[in-house]
Formats: C-alpha cells, structure tokens, sequence
C-alpha cells in the first residue's frame, strides 16, 4: 500500500530523487538528505505505515528486515566496529517529522547519550 501524498512512498517510487542505498525485498535506504553524522541514513518499507506504533502481525518480519539491512549497510560504510546508533522517532516529543516508518542509522562519530 502506497500514500500518494508520502513524501518517502514516493521516494521509493523513484518520483522524488534519493541517494538509495540498498533496495530489497521489503526495505529501502537512502541517505537523509540533512545528515546528523557521517553516516546517516534512512531505512524504509517500501509499503506506508505510519511509524513503528503501528506494525501489526500483518506486518510479518519487517522490522527485523530494516535492522538486518541497516546492519549490513553499518558494514558497507565501515562504522561496524567503531559503533552506530539506530533510531526510530515516534510522534512529537521525538521530533517525528515524516510519517512514513524510518530507521535512522547513525555513526562515523561519538554521539552523546541521552540524546538532547
Ligand atoms: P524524523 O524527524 O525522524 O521524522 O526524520 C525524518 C528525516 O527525513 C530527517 O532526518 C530529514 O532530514 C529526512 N528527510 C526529509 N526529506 C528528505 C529527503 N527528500 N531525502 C532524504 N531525507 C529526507
């Protein structure tokens, strides 16, 4: 299922250009186009749902494939060992800006905790 007024479905689209990182099965990256660190890149279903509040059993393994892609996409830039952080905004107090789900892989640098 596709929102044609998703920012992100139509990026997987290929109607709104992208820095794509990975496309498989399920899953889309590409690379957030105001970066917080060197890495910084967002992994995506292809089909719209709204945020992580929202995977249902319908959803089958799909969360578990945007972490095995991240991981992997963690290795493709070589911040493996040194460390990254995975995020998943829900709603306002988190600063959810696009409402199409979307794991935010960070590193390349040291990232304070907790997170301001
Ligand atoms: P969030 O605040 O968790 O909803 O994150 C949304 C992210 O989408 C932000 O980090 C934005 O920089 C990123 N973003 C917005 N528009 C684009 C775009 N056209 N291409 C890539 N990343 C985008």
């Amino acid at each position: 299922m596709k929102d044609p007024d998703c920012l992100f479905c139509k990026i997987v689209a290929g109607d709104i250009p992208s820095t794509s990182v990975l496309d498989r099965g399920n899953v889309f990256a590409f690379r957030d186009v105001s970066p917080q660190a060197p890495t910084h890149i967002l992994v995506v279903p292809k089909d719209h749902v709204r945020d992580v509040s929202a995977l249902g059993p319908e959803h089958g393994e799909l969360l578990g494939e945007m972490i095995a892609a991240a991981n992997e996409l963690a290795r493709a830039d070589g911040i493996d060992t040194s460390g990254y952080r995975l995020v998943l905004n829900v709603g306002p107090d988190a600063g959810q800006t696009v409402f199409h789900l979307h794991l935010h892989l960070l590193g390349g640098r040291p990232m304070a905790w907790p997170p301001g």
